[in-house]
């Protein structure tokens, strides 16, 4: 049960409130470099992207804003640092919503003040983003705790619990994070403005989980989820995976970020993963694939890869298997809009949960990918499987029998 937090508005999209768990990311480019920023921006949209951040480091990039957001689709958001007179300029530009910090504004509250009234003006949103890493250094001192000895009166020795010691400071950061936020959305009040979504992010998940817990107990404003600084692909999905799903799991989130030291296309794959495991959004394909192991008679790894790949774009809720053999393969193809059991160099394809035809392991892909765009609308099917597309090599493949085998592509 998702707990209800008051609606906002960031753009055109409705955040918290009951509203679908919106998908977000951040650029990479130079924000003033409208081409660069623009392209990606439209790459992220292909994918699923729902609103996107820019930095605003300068002036420039503030000036860029109302091109940006000619040729773009997603509410933009202006990420501020320091000087609030770049966030008046974005709103002037008319950015969507501006991120800031107002602890780290020069001038603080009176910055903010000025923010606020420019927001009201022109219905603009404020994300206050308290991230644990701007609140002190106490966070990195807990992790070097050791362990102390020491001898007590009865001469017995007493051992420090260095984890014990983590949580408790652990709590006490998230504490002071809660405190924060709550101060800035008072300030805002104060001026009768509310259109507010709160993040209270940290690198670490279980400070994060702690924080916006608690800020969820004290107050309805929506929460943007976000493990900061997460990490590369693997080690930035599984942290996001673990301190999101904690939160989505109470409830809470109406908002998320995956953070990945990667292109941010890579981001939103893993956000839409971790929403539909949650059975939170039904976007795109539910994936199930075998990981296969010593009854294996088809290359399932690298067909369900390229079939995975393929199906990057597709938003219409569809949930595809690519099995490696008889034992579990015909149940969860079964179970799927389309599925593959494999078997002695060859495999079933199934559809809505009948097997329609065998098909020799050559031709795996083209048949799954096929019977998917069937069941597509047909903007969507072009983008998996174009009629005409150009075939290639993809790469070699084990198979059991027949030793490195070849299999076909389609290029996009
Ligand atoms: Fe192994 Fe077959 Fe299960 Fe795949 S479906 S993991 S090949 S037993």
């Amino acid at each position: 049960m998702r707990r209800k937090t008051r609606q906002i508005h960031v753009g055109s999209l409705a955040i918290g409130g009951g509203a679908p768990i919106a998908v977000q990311s951040m650029t990479t480019t130079y924000t003033r470099d409208v081409e660069s920023t623009v392209a990606q921006i439209l790459r992220l949209e292909d994918v699923g992207c729902e609103i996107v951040r820019v930095a605003v480091p300068e002036e420039e990039d503030a000036l860029a804003i109302s091109e940006i957001k000619k040729r773009i689709h997603i509410p933009l958001v202006a990420d501020i640092h320091y000087k609030h007179s770049l966030a008046l300029e974005s709103i002037r530009q008319g950015v969507d919503c501006v991120r800031l910090n107002p602890g780290n504004l020069i001038n603080g509250r009176q910055s903010l003040d000025e923010v606020v009234r420019a927001c009201k003006e022109h219905g603009t949103a404020v994300r206050i983003g308290v991230n644990s890493g701007s609140i002190d250094a106490l966070d990195q001192r807990g992790q070097m705790e050791r362990v102390q000895v020491r001898l007590r009166d009865d001469g017995t020795l007493e051992r420090s619990d260095p984890l014990e010691a983590r949580r408790k400071e652990r709590e006490r950061l998230a504490e002071r994070m809660v405190a924060k936020a709550l101060e800035y959305i008072s300030w805002c009040e104060e001026l009768d403005f509310h259109e507010i979504k709160v993040s209270l992010k940290s690198s670490n998940p279980l400070t994060a989980v702690e924080a916006y817990s608690r800020f969820s107990e004290r107050s309805d404003y929506p929460l943007h989820l976000g493990i900061t600084e997460a990490g590369t692909i693997v080690t930035g999905a599984v942290k996001s995976s673990v301190g999101l799903g904690l939160l989505l799991s109470q409830g809470i989130g109406d908002t998320i970020r995956v953070s990945l030291s990667a292109e941010p296309e890579e981001e939103i794959p893993v956000a839409y993963e971790i929403l539909r495991s949650l059975e939170l959004r039904n976007r795109g394909v539910t994936f199930v694939s075998c990981p296969s192991c010593g009854r294996v008679e088809i290359d399932v790894v690298s067909v369900a890869n390229e079939v995975e790949k393929r199906l990057a774009k597709v938003q219409t809720p569809i949930q595809v298997a690519v099995m490696g053999c008889v034992v579990n393969g015909p149940g969860e193809s079964r179970d799927a809009d389309v599925g593959l059991a494999g078997g002695k160099g060859r495999g079933i394809i199934f559809r809505k949960g009948k097997a329609i035809r065998t098909v020799p392991e050559d031709q795996f892909l083209d048949a799954v990918l096929k019977e998917v765009a069937s069941l597509l609308p047909e903007a969507e099917a072009r983008l998996v499987y174009p009629e005409g597309g150009i075939r290639e090599t993809a790469g070699v493949h084990r198979t059991r029998d027949g030793g490195i085998g070849t299999l076909l592509s389609v290029k996009v």
